[in-house]
């Protein structure tokens, strides 16, 4: 049976691309999109485009309900899930600073910047166990870096540095079963979030599947950027 991939946050960006790459390289990829029309359309652009099959599915991180009605899919069609891949992520708040943020705000970016992230992995751990290969995938942020930190985006780097530690914990629980469990910074990418001037988004995808398709030697529990270790 074909590699299973989840990829939250996929219908534009760089869960978009990383879904393309996945899907180039033989993976069945599930397209997470919060709407699902959404996700229809950028499945069909893949396939008109690029001529690769990927599969569109509802999936809103931040409602349990979408997360275990996916989950309960997935264990009906495929049975197992492979590669779990946390992209989806919100509230790049440059417009803030710590000593003044809205906590709202900063709350809003936790639910979905850490918290879906973290129920994504808690409700689809039983069918990872049933693949060989497991591999887990933050999608984090030198944002969430403290070397990098600066005053500004306070929401959003908070959530990124409590993925940072939840990606150390899961790997601490997790690596004697086999799953790999890394934080990857796709660097500055030209994105909705990201802005222009950034670099293409093939480039910072690149990183992301690097890491969804280590071999079973690679590296656990670390922080990394075009497959280079970071600094948390
Ligand atoms: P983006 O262009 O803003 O795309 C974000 C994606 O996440 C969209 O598909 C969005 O769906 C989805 N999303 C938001 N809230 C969601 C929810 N509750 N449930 C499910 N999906 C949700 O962002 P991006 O630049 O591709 O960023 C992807 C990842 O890379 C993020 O984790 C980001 O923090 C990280 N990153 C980006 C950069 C950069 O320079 N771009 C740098 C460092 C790290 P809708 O279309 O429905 O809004």
């Amino acid at each position: 049976m074909a590699q299973i991939a989840l990829v939250s946050g996929a219908n534009r960006g760089i869960g978009y691309e990383v879904s393309k790459q996945l899907a180039g390289k033989g993976f069945t990829v599930l397209l997470g999109a919060r709407d699902l029309q959404k996700g229809q359309n950028a499945a069909s652009q893949a396939l008109r485009e690029d001529g690769l099959t990927l599969h569109p599915c509802q999936l809103d991180v931040s409602d349990t309900a979408s997360i275990e009605a996916l989950r309960d899919n997935v264990a009906d069609e495929f049975g197992k899930l492979d590669v779990l891949i946390n992209n989806a992520a919100i509230l790049y708040d440059t417009h803030q600073r710590a000593s003044t943020a809205d906590l709202n705000i900063v709350r809003q970016a936790l639910e979905t910047n850490l918290y879906g992230a973290w129920a994504m992995i808690q409700v689809f751990l039983p069918l990872m166990r049933k693949s060989g290969r497991p591999r887990i995938v933050n999608v984090s942020s030198g944002a969430g870096a403290f070397g990098d930190m600066g005053s500004g985006t306070p929401a959003y780097s908070t959530s990124k540095v409590a993925l940072n530690a939840l990606t150390v914990m899961l790997d601490a629980e997790l690596k004697s079963e086999g799953f790999l469990t890394n934080a990857i910074c796709p660097g500055w990418v030209a994105t909705d979030m990201g802005g222009s001037g950034g670099r293409p988004v093939r480039d910072g995808a690149a990183g992301i599947v690097w890491a969804a398709t280590l071999p079973d030697n690679g590296p656990t529990g670390g922080f990394f950027r075009d497959g280079k270790r970071i600094d948390w």
